[in-house]
């Protein structure tokens, strides 16, 4: 069906404006790198592709960065409606853990009895929904235009992964990934939120900077693994971050330790503490320190992260304690 509705959207569209493609359940969402003035031909082609058999539901979503007249775009702060504090989790290199620890994070604030939102803007790699366990389910639209988020283990949340193919995101660059963000990230009716957290995409490139200079941060928590060599990582992402005047909320070292989950014997494989030595040499915040724990791999890869799934786990009393330093730091 998907190559049937291509087709479609190829005779509307020239087929370069075809981002993808997605059906799930009978809901297509096609996202196009055009922008809303082509409003006409998409309602058009949406009534086109609603008379196939077997669709229920269409909405058309565009990724090209809208052109604001009369204001800088570098000035101009994406609008994200209803949502008071925004921080970003961010991390100098891929694999050091981050998604786990936004998703372990986001469910900590909440538990702290704050509003919580989770967006997934890691385009290289979104697992916010094989997290949370929503991972093929459709995003719902009622006007065709706007997404609800979703609502899982009491937060609502919304990834980029809606939008892509699990094998495709690498294809992404700039302006098109940052387009895609900032079409989700403002057209999610988000509600009423005391913190939003934002799983950023790893490293320290061209994306990672727009995002920081477009989504009004109130700060950023960095995740790094003890090792020198994603510790370097670690200190560019903060000084990154700085030069753009995103505020350092502080450091989380994850994987801090070794932790066996049979015995509970505890060993430092990549150098414990490190994460720490570099907070207090830069002047940072050091938030705490995550084991390298099956238990943790486990929960977070098949959908249930051990802080809702096991509340009571030492490990979800360190995700709290981060959760309560940045809770204070953003003054909620
Ligand atoms: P990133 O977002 O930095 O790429 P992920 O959060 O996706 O990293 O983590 C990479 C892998 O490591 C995942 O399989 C995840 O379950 C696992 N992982 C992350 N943190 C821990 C931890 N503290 N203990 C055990 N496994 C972890």
């Amino acid at each position: 069906m998907e190559n049937q509705i291509k087709e479609i959207v190829g005779t509307y569209f020239n087929g370069n404006e075809i981002e993808s493609v997605k059906v799930f359940d009978g809901k297509v969402i096609v996202t196009l790198l055009s922008t809303a003035d082509d409003e006409k031909k998409a309602s058009a082609l949406k009534e086109q592709i609603a008379a196939l058999p077997g669709v229920k539901k269409v909405t058309v979503v565009y990724t090209a960065a809208k052109a604001v007249s009369g204001i800088k775009p570098e000035n101009d702060k994406w609008q994200i409606r209803g949502v008071k504090k925004i921080i970003g989790v961010a991390s100098g290199k891929g694999g050091v853990g981050k998604s786990t620890t936004s998703v372990n994070l986001a469910l900590a604030l909440a538990n702290l009895n704050l509003k919580v939102a989770l967006f997934d803007a890691d385009i290289y790699g979104p697992s916010v929904p094989t997290m949370l366990g929503y991972e093929g389910v459709a995003p719902i639209s009622f006007d065709g235009k706007t997404f609800e988020p979703f609502q899982y283990m009491g937060i609502k949340s919304m990834s980029i992964g809606t939008l892509i193919d699990r094998n495709t995101p690498l294809i992404w660059r700039g302006a098109k990934a940052c387009g895609a963000i900032e079409q989700l990230l403002t057209e999610v009716n988000w509600g009423d939120v005391d913190v939003m957290v934002i799983d950023m995409p790893p490293g320290t490139g061209d994306i990672q900077i727009t995002l920081s200079q477009k989504i009004d941060l109130d700060g950023i928590v960095i995740v790094s693994t003890p090792q020198d060599i994603a510790l370097i990582d670690a200190v560019k992402g903060v000084n990154m971050f700085k030069k753009v005047n995103v505020p350092i909320l502080g450091i989380v070292e994850n994987m801090s330790y070794y932790l066996c989950e049979k015995c509970g014997h505890r060993a430092d494989i990549f150098g414990h503490a490190g994460a720490r030595k570099t907070a207090e040499e830069m002047g940072e915040t050091f938030l705490g320190e995550i084991p390298l724990h099956l238990e943790i791999r486990e929960n977070s890869d098949n959908g249930t992260p051990i802080v809702f799934s096991k509340p009571e786990s030492p490990h979800t009393k360190a995700y709290e304690e981060i959760a309560a330093k940045v809770k204070e730091k953003l003054k909620l």
